[in-house]
């Protein structure tokens, strides 16, 4: 499942593509046919990200989606006058002077009014992208729950936008036991994990890659200070994940081999339904 940085990258390109253009709606599946009605020949005013949460403003009507397991909304430069000729599902088709962006199996794809929008955000936690998110929103969820912190943060009321790869990751980098239920852990530890997903989830948004690996992270920062990272950026289309910089974790997927830290042998469990990669040796604060 996309993490929160994919909607956030995803919005950052709508914007760059249609912000202050009218588009051309259309939902070549017919399954959204009255509602791409309703966008059509409007101005695409604002996209923005609410953890896994995209909400696009054309004209009086925001759109919602919300991409799940499968979803994709890759926004392509347009190569001819016109684009392609749908392939497949497509839910929804945007077009603009520059671009056209197809929308193929989201888990939720309607038209939302203001109140339907409020409801649906007061259910989030803060979002570590969003820059006026409030961390101890989160904490206040958090702190008396014996759910372990491993499973809290998968928890989308608890902070909007993580998934499994920055929840495996964060861990680690902070020797963090994911075991620890979320009323056994300290505040300190909270804020340092809040603080290091407002440090890495930027990075992962500019890359269309999640980046964790300290050596990474300090050349990803580099490229952003130079504005070499926003020419990255304008070249992506959200097809794939982006490739700026090798595919590496601390611990993700890594079960079996020796952590980068200790040394000791990477484990898996099973947690919220999906698989946490750890180091049982040496991630032992709370
Ligand atoms: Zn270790």
């Amino acid at each position: 499942m996309p993490e929160g940085h994919t909607i956030h990258a995803l919005a950052d390109r709508l914007e760059r593509a249609f912000k202050g253009h009218p588009v051309e709606a259309s939902s070549p599946q017919g399954r959204f046919a009255a509602d791409a009605e309703r966008l059509d020949g409007k101005v695409l005013e604002r996209a923005e990200a609410w953890g896994k949460h995209l909400f696009v403003d054309v004209g009086d009507v925001a759109l919602h989606v919300h991409l799940g397991l499968i979803g994709q909304f890759p926004v392509r430069p347009m190569q001819a006058a016109v684009p392609p000729s749908p392939v497949g599902a497509v839910r929804l088709r945007l077009i603009g002077p520059g671009h056209w962006a197809d929308l193929r199996g989201p888990m939720i794809c309607t038209l939302v009014d203001r109140a339907r929008r409020r409801e649906i955000v007061a259910t989030l936690g803060p979002d570590p992208l969003r820059r006026r998110s409030q961390p101890h929103v989160g904490w206040e969820r958090l702190h008396r729950s014996r759910r372990t912190i491993a499973e809290l943060l998968m928890d989308q009321s608890v902070v909007a936008g993580v998934g499994n790869v920055y929840r495996c990751e964060v861990l680690h980098r902070l020797a963090v036991d994911p075991l620890t239920p979320g009323r056994d852990l300290s505040q300190e530890v909270w804020h340092q994990i809040w603080d290091d997903l407002v440090l890495l989830m930027p990075l992962g948004r500019a890359f269309s890659q999640i980046i964790t690996m300290p050596d990474q992270v300090e050349a990803a920062q580099r490229a952003r200070r130079s504005g070499r990272a926003r020419t990255i950026a304008r070249q992506l289309t959200g097809e794939r994940l982006g490739d700026t910089f090798e595919r590496r974790f601390l611990v993700y997927k890594r079960t079996g081999e020796p952590c980068p830290r200790c040394g000791n042998i990477l484990q898996q469990n099973e947690i919220a339904g999906r698989r946490l990669y750890w180091c049982p040796a040496c991630q032992l604060r709370h």
